[in-house]
């Protein structure tokens, strides 16, 4: 909500604009902060060593699109470097994205519940957020989302795996909403957390990019690289659009530590232990999420590194229980709770904590 106080006068959407909850930041050691589902390991020594060596030199400007790395995803993905843009973590993107393409009055289609900025970005740029509930299983309801579309609609949002409930697209779904969206609407597929898929059914954009010249993929380092701080993310589409998201992005929008520290998160050696760190959260999420159905509690599917208690009204009562025990958490006002994977010590205290909670399950 805008400050009351200013004489000046804000557009009546940004007035209205609910506020991005951050997720709550701990006031101790013995807090876990498992709520914002960054990961819990520290940075990479190679990716530090190159962030910090970058920062001498910050009286200069960084590249202005940071064509290094721009190239360094292309030649990554199997993209020409014209395919992709890189900004101020892909929320920046985002926003960007939508700017692009929305005028007043048109309609963004997105799911819901899903990633809070999402809205936001949506009435930032004039748009309309148009929200698709999920279905009871808490995916994406891919058919309603295909008949939300108008002759308003500039473009349409997916988030796989979807923050905050779990579940990823299939091959399958993500493929019928490609293909079911028309030509001149993008689609926008957030793959914020692809690294931590394990289900082999979960489709990957990427290979639909060639065929599909509406789509945009976008990925960031702020999760499985572990570099959240740093604010770096990327969108991959088609030369013309992203050309025009480029010329909507902020000059010198990703900082010079930022882009050293990404390039250095690329090096075959650093990829390979995001890999293995990706692996060992994922394990960690399916014991944590197996131990908590066996006792009693409904789970959605986690693809991502994090998991879903849709408690609804009560959403607010258990985050304030994982409180007590020093577990920050991300209540979901009469919706759920969200929590991140953590340290496996971190995770045995979420279970204890989940046991000694005497109301189970969705309400
Ligand atoms: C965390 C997250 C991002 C990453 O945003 P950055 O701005 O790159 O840090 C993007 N999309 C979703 C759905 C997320 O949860």
């Amino acid at each position: 909500m805008s400050a009351p106080s200013t004489p000046v006068r804000i557009r009546p959407s940004v007035a209205s604009l609910p506020s991005y909850v951050p997720g709550a930041r701990p006031g101790s050691q013995e807090v876990a902060k498992l709520s914002s589902n960054e990961l819990p390991f520290a940075v990479q020594a190679p990716v530090l060593a190159a962030l910090t060596e970058a920062a001498a030199g910050v009286n200069r400007y960084p590249e202005m699109t940071g064509q290094t790395l721009v190239e360094a995803l292309a030649s990554l993905h199997g993209l020409s470097p014209e395919q992709v843009v890189v900004g101020n973590g892909s929320v920046a993107l985002i926003q960007h994205l939508l700017d692009t393409v929305c005028e007043p009055g048109d309609e963004v289609v997105m799911p819901w519940r899903s990633f809070e900025a999402y809205p936001i970005c949506a009435a930032v740029a004039g748009a309309e957020p148009v929200t698709v509930p999920l279905t009871q299983a808490a995916r994406h309801d891919v058919p309603a989302m295909i008949a939300a579309v108008t002759p308003r609609t500039r473009a349409v949002l997916a988030c796989t795996p979807n923050n905050p409930t779990g579940p990823a697209l299939s091959r399958a779904e993500l493929r019928g909403l490609v293909e079911g969206v028309p030509g001149h609407v993008v689609v926008l597929v957030d793959e914020a957390y692809l690294d931590f898929v394990t289900d082999s059914r979960v489709g990957d954009a990427l290979g639909l990019l060639e065929h599909h010249p509406n789509l945009v993929v976008a990925r960031t380092f702020s999760k499985a690289h572990a570099l959240a701080g740093m604010r770096v993310g990327y969108l991959m589409g088609e030369p013309g659009l992203i050309g025009a998201v480029r010329s909507v992005s902020t000059p010198f929008g990703v900082g010079l530590p930022s882009q050293a520290a990404a390039l250095a998160a690329l090096a075959p050696q650093a990829r390979a232990e995001t890999a293995r760190r990706s692996a060992a959260v994922a394990a960690e999420r399916d014991r944590v999420v197996a131990a908590l159905r066996a006792d009693g509690w409904e789970v959605p599917d986690a693809q991502g590194n994090f998991f879903w208690l849709g408690v609804g009204g009560r959403a607010e009562d258990l985050a304030a229980h994982f409180a007590g025990a020093g577990l920050l958490v991300r209540p979901f006002r009469n919706e759920g709770v969200r929590v991140s994977v953590g340290t496996p010590a971190e995770n045995d205290r979420v279970l204890a904590a989940a046991a000694a909670y005497p109301h189970r399950g969705a309400v």
